[in-house]
């Protein structure tokens, strides 16, 4: 059967999914937004599709993908997601299409357990240093890598991501023995790629992605030509994502474990054929020369570095300490190109010091054209270089059109405020691609509520978030929590947390539990906040910022009430920002309109899209940012809001958060 009609009849009403997907419906938007795949995948070029919450993109991309037969790579923004589609969403795809898959899932090789590093680790003296619950936590470690198959670290929930032993039992680029390992026979980073290499359908990250477009070194590189098909799902994050790895870093921290590194060879069996003492003094010295002139922060923060050096250094001294850390690296890789080829630590260790004689040559002279510097001060120095944005490494790889035979799927549930999906398109690079809008399929004006408190203090208002918070007290404990707040940043999250339990304290009884940011990992804190909805529990209250505006999942009742304190701007003062708003400005565009409120517009949307999950969900949805109602610009961002029914007063307000307690009305007959 040709694709096109293939495709027609998997989301049909008689269709293979209603059949074998339980609560499967078919929808116009995702029926439409599967047949666009379809056509390009058969013609090729790029397409981009903005799906809105609950149309069913997964299954809208994946369907044309797989009865295609094609070779497919599809990308995600999340290991999570990763997982998920690796486990459950593809493989009950392809049973209900008939269409077996070879499917493999391949992450970056700190995903994976190394052999030769558990065996160091189980036997070496390190383990003795490591305190009781690591302790215990290794050995868990050893019983479970006697049985996995993958390797893949995320088989062990008791193994947080952030754990410290993490970078202890996986390898990195740096320390991975490669061909001289004793176990590589049975290596899982190895046995991943070969898999990967093998497969129909290989489902990797957005970080693996753009990390081997630099390195190429994980078999993506031989991956990419290979796919015919090739999807980004969450798009919306490669551009961020992009910019991490096509940024070179360097600095006082990699500098600092060289000169360490280097002390360390004094003992080994390398002892006598270089002055260890000497170089590593060397390295140490000019990386003190360069933190001195930095400083330190407890908090991180960036200085933008415009002219010949960063703000508020002399351009002199500090090029003088550039070019003495430039020719001390070079003098450690002379050294260590001749010892080379003595063992497999010692060529690894040249490479190193050659790598980052490398990345220091590109802070060298003055800055290319497209590109912006800065450098981040908190305990460390890091000196930086990004591109502006992801355009010029997409355009080299996506070729757009009918010419090309590769189809390229960008999608995600926010990709622009305007039909072309410029926020998106244009930092992309992906000019030309053919665009689709498809709505959710949720009753917005029935479901869900936006409250816009009128009599509030501005956004700038030293007792802001004082305010924010005594709105949600009161509101969270009428709905018995239920509520999560979304702050613009880290030091917002703790002021209304510190407000909040003030108020919780105050209570005789019936307080509600306050989670926030920073107290556990986020999948602990989401867990906690959904195990506090069912009654008699008792409720919740979760304040976070940053990450927590998207990816995160809470349907049903486990969520009434979302909080937003501020309109999400990018910081003006951020070099990156400030780059990209001047390159824009001097190439004629206004960078306000046409960077920063659509940025705004997106992650507000983003945000926003936490509270409607699914068909029977209802809450609502308020922001105490003034300038939705005062500023000339509030309008265009409202507008970025999926269509909420607005509660006009404090009135209205109250009547509503006493409707969620109250059964939802039944759609009105057509
Ligand atoms: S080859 Fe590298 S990653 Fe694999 S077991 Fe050996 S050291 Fe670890």
């Amino acid at each position: 059967m040709p694709l096109i009609a293939a495709v027609r009849q998997v989301f049909a009403a008689d269709g293979p999914l209603v059949r074998d997907v339980p609560g499967f419906v078919p929808r116009s938007g995702q029926t439409d937004m599967a047949l666009a795949v379809a056509r390009t995948v058969q013609g090729g070029g790029a397409l981009v599709v903005e799906a809105g919450t609950g149309v069913g993109k997964t299954f809208a991309y994946l369907a044309p993908a797989l009865l295609s037969g094609a070779r497919v790579l599809v990308s995600t923004a999340t290991k999570a997601l990763q997982d998920q589609l690796f486990l459950r969403d593809i493989p009950r795809l392809a049973a209900s299409l008939g269409a077996p898959v070879r499917l493999a899932q391949l992450k970056g090789r700190s995903s994976y357990l190394c052999l030769q590093r558990l065996d160091e680790a189980l036997h070496g003296d390190a383990v003795a240093n490591l305190p009781a619950a690591q302790q215990r936590l290794l050995q868990t470690v050893r019983l479970w890598a006697q049985r996995t198959a993958s390797g893949d670290v995320a088989e062990l929930p008791a193994l947080d991501e952030a754990s410290p032993l993490v970078p202890v039992i996986t390898s990195t680029r740096e320390n991975c023995l490669g061909a001289s390992c004793p176990r590589a026979a049975q290596c899982h980073v190895n046995s991943a790629r070969r898999t990967a290499l093998a497969a129909d359908v290989v489902v990797v990250n957005h970080h693996l992605f753009f990390a081997d477009l630099q390195v190429r070194e994980s078999g993506m590189a031989e991956l990419l030509p290979s796919a015919s098909v090739v999807v980004f799902d969450e798009a919306h994050q490669i551009n961020a994502t992009g910019l991490q790895f096509l940024a070179v870093q360097t600095g006082t921290g990699a500098w600092k474990r060289l000169a360490a590194d280097l002390l360390l060879q004094a003992q080994g069996p390398q002892r006598g054929y270089a002055d260890w003492h000497g170089l590593s003094g060397a390295v140490s010295q000019s990386t003190q020369a360069v933190a001195a002139l930095c400083g330190s922060s407890a908090t991180m923060r960036r200085l933008p570095w415009l002219d010949g050096a960063p703000e508020g250094i002399d351009i002199d001294i500090w090029t003088a300490a550039l070019a003495r850390m430039a020719a001390t690296l070079e003098q450690v890789c002379r050294c260590l190109d001749l010892l080379a080829d003595a063992d497999v630590s010692m060529q690894l260790l040249s490479q190193r010091a050659q790598t980052l004689h490398e990345q220091l040559s590109v802070f060298a002279g003055a800055s290319p054209h497209g590109m912006v510097r800065w450098v981040e001060v908190g305990q460390q120095v890091r000196i930086c270089a990004s591109p502006l944005n992801i355009s010029a490494v997409i355009r080299q790889h996506v070729a757009l059109g009918e010419q090309s035979s590769r189809a390229w799927i960008f999608t995600s549930a926010t990709l622009g405020t305007d039909a072309d999906l410029r926020w998106f398109v244009e930092p992309c690079g992906l000019q030309g691609a053919r665009t689709l809008r498809v709505e959710s399929p949720f009753d917005y004006a029935r479901q869900a509520a936006l409250y816009l408190p009128q009599e509030f203090p501005e956004p700038a208002h030293p007792g802001h978030s004082a305010a924010v918070a005594a709105l949600v007290a009161e509101a969270a404990m009428r709905l018995g929590g239920k509520t999560l707040v979304l702050t613009t940043t880290l030091r917002a999250v703790q002021a209304v947390r510190v407000a909040l339990q003030e108020f919780m304290s105050r209570q005789e009884v019936g307080g509600l539990d306050i989670l926030a940011q920073g107290d556990a990992s986020k999948r602990e804190l989401l867990e906690r906040f959904a195990a506090h909805a069912p009654l008699p529990a008792r409720g919740a209250v979760l304040v976070a910022s940053a990450s927590f505006w998207e990816g995160i999942d809470l349907a049903g009742d486990v969520l009434q009430l979302l909080v937003i304190d501020k309109l999400p701007f990018a910081p003006p003062d951020d070099p990156l920002v400030r780059a990209q708003t001047d390159a824009c400005n001097a190439a004629g565009g206004n960078a306000f309109k046409d960077i920063h409120l659509p940025h705004a517009a997106m992650v507000l949307k983003q945000g926003a899209g936490r509270l409607i999950r699914g068909e029977r969900d209802r809450g609502i949805l308020v922001v105490c940012d003034t300038r939705l109602h005062t500023r000339a610009y509030g309008k265009k961002l409202l507008q970025a809001l999926p269509p909420m029914r607005r509660l006009r007063d404090a009135g209205e307000w109250q009547a509503a958060l006493a409707g969620l307690s109250e059964p939802m009305a039944p759609p009105p007959e057509n």
